[in-house]
């Protein structure tokens, strides 16, 4: 099935490759986004294989490991430096076609917004609610009137004012118990390892190094909700002043203007559909997951080629939305609950016996433990977007 008409609302990682997915399947695509411009969205951004799997489907993982780096060193240590775990990137290579990478957010961005036309992109363009009162078709109320079309796909993000008027009574998004706190250093850093976690009590710093050289840091915290510092670089020079190299330089490394702050939500409580009328939910807006697995937007870039996959090789759109949700809503969900899982027991444990208890099992598990953690969520295959009577039908 082609031709039809979409309204992506949201710009982000999610809201740009559902575009890209629906215009390489024939459709009509905009995109609205609120925000005036579509920029810089943070810091850095790990990418597992089945993200890259679903870039490379969309037609754009070319241009998106050009701009990445593979992640081939690296795992989890202790604040006094002793290892935990070893990520071995060669092995997931080998078993997967590529190991981890590392980019810019912003890099990430722009080779999306480059797979699209300029006038399919509409920003400073607030989405308020959405008509569902015409059979068969959707209506969406933004800021310059009522625009029309076949199909609404919410990529609104975690706090999404369209899944509030589809799921009423859905409590939204809960409060992790973790703050973040992360920047992009402002010069090139000497690093050992492409990808590290260190777990202390209550408290992870990770880094994810880029192709420049300059790396991605981050450090998260068991605190309550909206707990903000006036210099906050200084407050986390001062935490982790005795945790192990390369902690204290990449902290160095940093301008104070270029930490960002950010509390982690997450949609506890799974959605019970990721699909009603002709508005399908996808990205945060449908599973908002802690970045513990960093699998929030590879799971968005996954719901991008599922939706268009389903809609491409399914009869009727409203067959098409039912086969997204079952395809989507089952994986989705699992991976939100490991990455609670992971969290909890990785940065959130504070008492210093299950800490003690956990680096133990860590430290006698064989690489091959955590080398299948990673597997079970990345050995993804994207479907095709390609109907298979196009396929057969002769030119
Ligand atoms: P968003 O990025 O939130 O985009 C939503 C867009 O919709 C925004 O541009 C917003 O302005 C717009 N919008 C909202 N409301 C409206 C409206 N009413 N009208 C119009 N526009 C609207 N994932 C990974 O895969 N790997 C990682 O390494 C990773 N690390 C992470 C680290 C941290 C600290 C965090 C918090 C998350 C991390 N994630 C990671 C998760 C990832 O960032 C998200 O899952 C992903 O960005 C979600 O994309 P999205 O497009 O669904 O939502």
């Amino acid at each position: 099935m082609d031709g039809g008409s979409a309204l992506v609302v949201g710009g982000g990682i999610g809201g740009l490759a559902a575009a890209i997915g629906l215009r390489r399947i024939g459709w009509r695509v905009t995109v609205l986004e609120r925000a005036a411009a579509l920029g810089d969205a943070g810091a850095g951004i790990s990418l597992h294989a089945n993200g890259i799997r679903a870039l490379d489907a969309l037609g754009v993982g070319k241009e998106v490991r050009e701009a990445a780096r593979p992640q081939y060193t690296g795992g989890t240590r202790v604040p006094g430096g002793g290892r935990l775990a070893r990520m071995d990137g060669a092995a997931l290579e080998r078993a997967l076609g590529t190991p981890i990478v590392g980019i810019p957010r912003a890099a990430l961005h722009r080779s999306l917004r480059a797979a699209l036309p300029a006038g399919c992109l509409t920003t400073g363009t607030e989405v308020t609610s959405l008509d569902l009162t015409a059979p068969g078709r959707v209506g969406v109320l933004a800021g310059d009137g009522v625009r029309e079309a076949d199909l609404v796909v919410a990529a609104d993000g975690v706090n999404s004012a369209l899944r509030t008027q589809l799921f009423p009574g859905h409590p939204g998004p809960a409060y992790s118990g973790s703050t973040v706190l992360r920047a992009v250093t402002d010069s090139p850093v000497p690093l050992e390892s492409d990808f590290e976690l260190t777990w202390g009590r209550g408290a992870e710093f990770g880094h994810i190094a880029f192709l420049d050289g300059r790396a991605e840091w981050h450090a998260v915290l068991n605190s309550p909700p909206g707990v903000r510092h006036p210099n906050a670089l200084e407050v986390l020079r001062r935490r982790f002043r005795d945790w192990h190299e390369p902690i204290p330089a990449l902290l160095a490394a940093t301008r104070p203007d270029a930490v960002l702050h950010h509390d982690i939500h997450e949609l506890a409580a799974p959605l019970p559909s990721f699909v009603a009328g002709r508005v399908a939910l996808l990205g945060d807006a449908a599973h908002a997951m802690t970045p513990n697995l960093g699998q929030g937007a590879c799971q968005a870039l996954e719901d991008a080629v599922s939706l268009a996959a389903a809609l491409a090789t399914t009869s009727g759109v409203d067959s098409a939305l039912a086969r997204y949700d079952a395809e989507r809503r089952p994986r989705s969900q699992s991976v939100a609950r490991a990455a609670r899982r992971a969290g909890r027991m990785g940065q959130q444990l504070s008492h210093p016996v299950a800490v003690a208890v956990r680096n133990t099992a860590l430290r006698v598990a064989p690489d091959r433990v955590a080398l299948r953690a990673i597997l079970r969520h990345a050995a993804w295959t994207p479907p095709s977007l390609v109907s298979h009577s196009e396929v057969a039908r002769p030119y």
